[in-house]
């Protein structure tokens, strides 16, 4: 593979990156005026703080301050406040309000990625996908607010007797947990139509990716929400995160399955809803009359971008025994062509993990295979010499069920390949394991792909894309199956989540009841009669 010019790195990486406030001559990254008007969002009155670094070079990024218990009962007074008056605000305002964030997010598209950049370490093409999701969930709710969230009459008990209507009924403030690895449209994009539904949020972003997340909250204000209608709050996920569990009124929850449970039993001792977007050991499967070259481009996408720090990333590839070899020297030919660093340049085709806990783990992964056996096609080791977290684009062959990347999920750019010889096998194998997130099928024959892609038991699925045709179709559901999640962003189910549906039921002329004296023997043949009557008329 091609290399950037090394990043800048620390002096000396094994000492770990330096402690701004207890080295005075460490530099920052960003200006600290910028930093403290992002962080002065966070509500905070602990005086303590957490030190953020950036994966380039681990230079110092900032101070977060840090929310208590108190603080996060706080956020929610002030959310609760501001939702009362933004419930009652028209339809119309509030989605014009996502609208200009919309522009908003497309105009400061250089702050923005260049934040991302810095707090992730990722390629900068994957921050600007961060940046085009946002706006194309922004337009998408703003444009179907209607259609979403407009009072619906719908068919009554008996016709002309009985009137019904459905409204639909803002939860209140709901809480938004989100992850590190797509700092911005996780922070953001669930929250959307939240907001448009006429509910407060109260976020706790992942405490690596602060500022991106505060830089959102602000770009909101700028679009014209209420000041208090997003509250940010900071600190570990079990105290800080598990403070906005007990509060909220729903909780949207996006990160590890481990935490799903915890966050799902939390939910159902407080009978409030959730919905959670969790991990995956995503397949591709590549049939035998697959365009081999498009489905290598496609793979490396599949399984590279961000690193493979994508909850849609694919960590399982199954190649039809016809294709298999050109498959794979095409798939590792353009893997060992992609540009590797951890910068700010364009140029960067993968960049950095965010972490040493992620370098760990992707390193322990791999480890692990090749000592039981597997090879390596290409790849296979960290680059200190780019960035601390900077490890190689790897595809795996051999990996067998002993293996840890066999079955868990290594969120990282690491891919097992596997051959197989009739589609029923590929099928049953891209089905078999505990999750069901996301899966891509490749072939020629595109109805084919759709068929086969009903057989697979994963909540979205790709024919001839990696993850973006169903990410980036914003009218159709995305959540995982099996341990995968519950519920779904996106589409009507990603706004109706925030919303009690609530029916009222107006009833004319003659009650439910027996009229007239009627007995109740005679009424209930009167109501048989007209059973039956509505059923010859196919009323529903
Ligand atoms: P994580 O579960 O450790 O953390 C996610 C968020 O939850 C963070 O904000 C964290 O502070 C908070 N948190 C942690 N413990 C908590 C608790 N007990 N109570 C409340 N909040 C708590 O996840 P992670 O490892 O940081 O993120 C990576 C995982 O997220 C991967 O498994 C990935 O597949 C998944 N993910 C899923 C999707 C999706 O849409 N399905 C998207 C992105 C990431």
């Amino acid at each position: 593979m091609t290399e950037q010019s090394p990043a800048p790195s620390p002096d000396d990486l094994s000492a770990g990156p330096a402690d701004p406030e207890h080295d005075s001559t460490a530099t920052y990254a960003l200006d600290r005026s910028y930093v403290d008007r992002l962080t002065r969002r966070v509500v905070s009155t602990t005086g303590s703080t957490d030190a953020v670094f950036s994966p380039i070079g681990g230079t110092p990024l900032a101070h977060v301050p840090q929310s208590s218990a108190a603080d996060v009962t706080e956020a929610f007074a002030r959310a609760r406040r501001a939702q009362a008056s933004w419930a009652d605000t028209p339809l119309d305002e509030r989605a014009a309000a996502l609208l200009r964030l919309h522009d908003l997010v497309l105009d400061r598209q250089e702050e923005l990625i260049d934040l991302v950049v810095w707090e992730s370490g990722k390629a900068r093409k994957d921050a600007y996908l961060e940046v085009a999701h946002v706006a194309l969930t922004a337009r998408y709710y703003a444009r179907t607010a209607h259609q979403h969230l407009d009072t619906r009459r719908v068919g009554g008990m008996f016709p002309v007797l009985t009137r019904a209507e459905v409204h639909r009924v803002p939860k209140g403030v709901v809480g938004i947990i989100s992850p590190w690895n797509y700092p911005l449209t996780m922070a953001l994009c669930d929250g959307l139509p939240a907001l448009l539904a006429g509910n407060a949020v109260v976020s706790k972003p992942d405490a690596q990716t602060m500022l991106t997340a505060l830089l959102g909250a602000e770009l909101l204000e700028e679009a014209g929400l209420p000041s208090g209608l997003w509250q940010v709050v900071a600190g570990p996920g079990p105290e800080v995160g598990g403070a906005v569990v007990a509060a909220a009124d729903y909780v949207c929850f996006t990160g590890s399955t481990a935490t799903g449970r915890v966050i799902a039993r939390q939910c159902a001792e407080r009978l409030v809803g959730c919905s959670l977007e969790l991990g995956g050991k995503n397949p591709m499967l590549v049939l035998r009359d697959a365009d081999v070259h498009r489905a290598a481009e496609g793979a490396t996408r599949a399984v590279f971008s961000n690193a493979g720090q994508l909850c849609v990333s694919m960590e399982r590839l199954f190649v039809a025994d016809q294709v298999y070899d050109r498959f794979v020297d095409a798939f590792v030919s353009r893997t060992q062509a992609m540009t590797l660093g951890a910068s700010q340049d364009w140029s960067v085709d993968m960049g950095s993990l965010i972490s040493q806990a992620q370098l760990d783990t992707v390193t322990r992964h791999v480890e692990d295979a090749v000592a039981k056996g597997a090879r390596v096609l290409t790849g296979g080791r960290a680059r200190p010499d780019l960035g601390p977290f900077v490890f190689e684009p790897t595809v795996l062959e051999g990996v067998s069920a002993d293996m840890e990347c066999f079955g868990k999920e290594t969120f990282g750019p690491v891919v097992a390949l596997y051959r197989f010889h009739g589609e029923d096998e590929a099928v049953d194998r891209a089905n078999d394991g505990l999750y069901g997130l996301n899966a891509s099928v490749w072939t020629r024959d595109a109805a084919r792909g759709r068929a086969l892609a009903r057989r697979i038991r994963c909540g979205t699925v790709n024919v001839n894309e990696a993850y973006g045709a169903t990410f980036g179709s914003l009218a159709a559901p995305m959540g995982g199956m099996r341990e995968s999640g519950l519920g779904r962003r996106q589409g009507a189910e990603g706004i109706h989540r925030y919303t009690e549906a609530q029916s009222v039921a107006t009833q004319r002329l003659v009650p439910i009841a027996p009229v007239l004296g009627m007995s109740e023997e005679v009424n209930a043949r009167v109501m048989t009669s007209a059973l039956r009557l509505l059923h010859r008329l196919g009323r529903a």
